[in-house]
């Protein structure tokens, strides 16, 4: 029987996963960790911060943990406020959840990295799994070491430790933590809330997204493949959907006519621009059988539904 900690279970995707992974394993089965306890929760939560060595490893030893995923981190454009600061969290996070997976036979790890980890070098249209990485973010720099960490400890010591090059996630269960890709949330919530939008991006950027089911749905089928078949060990690249913020404007507007969007690009605008504008998933698709199921007009049909009745 399988004993799993979430980490950073608090967060935009954690919320969502450990819902999952408790109707799968059972609700005694999934350890919900985070440095804040996460709203309206129920099912095992312990107060962790991942950056202390010795705190997880108790608790990995406390629960017998088998099973790993590592979610804390602090993320693109937050990380830009303190670079420092946001390189030791996301490193010693990672290297903490390496070593105690290592030292005390945790039999699978997930450990999420991001379409951060491209540059301008990266050919920005389906950009390919393996080519050039030189990120503008320190959020990048760090899912790129950590994603050599990974590899490492695979090579190194066999451990089993997949990984997904998560696109920006779009869900209505959970708020985004302070990415570039947060404003398809928000764009969301200001549109059934019958008020006009102001996106911090321009008009034109087109990024790479996915819808949370979509994301789960990833997340669980890259946990449960054959070992024999995870050939990629740094992470796999994953696409769902990309859109602008003017298509996704358009596509609310067929629900909402009257519905308009402003726009005022900050400091994302630069990492954006930074980053892919589509990805070449095939690798996934070929390996684990990776297929998204949500586009754009799907997904935005059920944003629309469920914050439509999360708002009445
Ligand atoms: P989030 O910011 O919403 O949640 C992260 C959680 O980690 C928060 O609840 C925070 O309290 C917790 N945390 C931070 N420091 C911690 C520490 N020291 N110890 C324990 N918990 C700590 O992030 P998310 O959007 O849920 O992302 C989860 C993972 O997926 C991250 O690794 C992120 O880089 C990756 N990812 C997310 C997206 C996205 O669009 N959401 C895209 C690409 C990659």
């Amino acid at each position: 029987m399988d004993t799993i900690l979430v980490i950073g279970a608090s967060g935009q995707i954690g919320t969502v996963l450990v819902q999952h992974l408790q109707n799968q394993y059972g609700l005694n089965r999934v350890i919900a960790s985070d440095l804040r306890m996460p709203q309206a929760f129920s099912g095992i939560f312990e107060s962790l911060d991942a950056t202390k060595a010795d705190e997880l490893a108790a608790l990995v030893r406390r629960y017998r943990v088998t099973q790993i995923y590592h979610l804390a981190a602090i993320l693109s454009a937050n990380g830009e406020a303190n670079p420092i600061r946001t390189w030791e969290i996301n490193m010693q996070t990672a290297l903490n959840v390496l070593e105690v997976a290592r030292t005390q036979n945790v039999s699978k790890v997930f450990i999420p990295s991001s379409i951060a980890v491209f540059g301008p070098s990266a050919p920005a249209f389906d950009t390919p799994q393996q080519t050039q990485l030189d990120p503008t973010t320190v959020y990048g720099i760090s899912k790129v070491a950590a994603e050599n960490w990974m590899h490492y400890y695979h090579v190194k010591y066999g451990l089993d430790v997949r990984s997904l090059r998560y696109p920006g996630v779009i869900s209505y269960q959970s708020q985004p933590g302070g990415g570039t890709t947060d404003y398809a949330v928000a764009i969301y919530h200001q549109a059934v809330q019958g008020q006009d939008f102001t996106c911090f991006l321009s008009e034109n950027t087109r990024l790479p997204m996915i819808y949370m089911d979509d994301a789960i749905r990833a997340t669980l089928e890259l946990m449960e493949a054959e070992s024999s078949r995870i050939r990629v060990r740094t992470a796999y690249n994953l696409a769902g959907l990309s859109f602008t913020p003017a298509e996704i404007t358009a596509a609310i507007q067929k629900f909402f006519p009257n519905f308009r969007t402003q726009y005022a690009p900050d400091f994302r605008q630069q990492i954006a621009d930074s980053w892919p504008k589509t990805i070449d998933d095939q690798a996934a698709r070929n390996d684990w059988e990776w297929a998204p199921a949500f586009d754009l007009s799907r997904m935005t049909e059920e944003m629309i539904h469920h914050l439509s009745e999360y708002y009445q």
